[in-house]
């Protein structure tokens, strides 16, 4: 792509990383909050669920699932792959803020379907240094839903893993499939 950084082709060259994006974005708040009022809640989700998801641009959590302001905890990462960071997230959510149910959220044409761990031996190649995590790469969406699953099922840590379910959202229809965890 050697070619396309010394031609400005279009409108993205205006939000590339220069800061004009995050002042977009800062303008947009200073709107929302015009608008704004206290909803006066607490911090405990209201309908007592953790929803952990991939982080991909083209999952609205709140809209796909109806969900309103204070209703959930989102939890996201590349894959929505439940890891030990997730872990610390969920026990939190369970033990400090009351909720009971877990839903896992992986979606169609997720950008890890085409990473390989080879991603981090390429990573240690170009740096120097080999990252502590794991790329968490897969092939099948159904099966890392169900290793999810199963990795909330039997954390100790937790409260709550009687109500764990998961799912794939489609990115071309916006319905959720749900993953018999089987
Ligand atoms: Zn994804």
């Amino acid at each position: 792509m050697t070619t396309s950084a010394a031609v400005p082709t279009g409108p993205e060259d205006a939000i590339a990383g220069d800061g004009a994006v995050t002042d977009r974005l800062v303008e947009a708040n200073q709107q929302y909050a015009a608008a704004f009022s206290d909803p006066g809640m607490d911090a405990h989700p209201v309908l007592h669920v953790a929803v952990v998801a991939c982080m991909d641009a083209r999952l609205d959590l709140h809209a796909a699932l109806g969900l309103e302001l204070g209703d959930c905890h989102t939890i996201r990462n590349a894959g929505g792959v439940v890891t030990d960071d997730v872990i610390r997230s969920l026990t939190i959510s369970q033990r400090a803020l009351g909720t009971r149910s877990v839903v896992l959220i992986h979606h169609t044409n997720c950008g890890l379907e085409s990473l390989t761990e080879d991603f981090r031996h390429e990573l240690e190649m170009e740096v120097g240094q080999r990252p502590a995590w794991a790329v968490e790469s897969f092939r099948d969406v159904e099966q890392d839903v169900r290793q999810s699953m199963q990795r909330v099922r039997t954390s100790p840590f937790l409260l709550h893993t009687g109500d764990v379910r998961g799912f794939v959202f489609d990115v071309r229809t916006g319905l959720l499939r749900e993953v018999d965890p089987a």
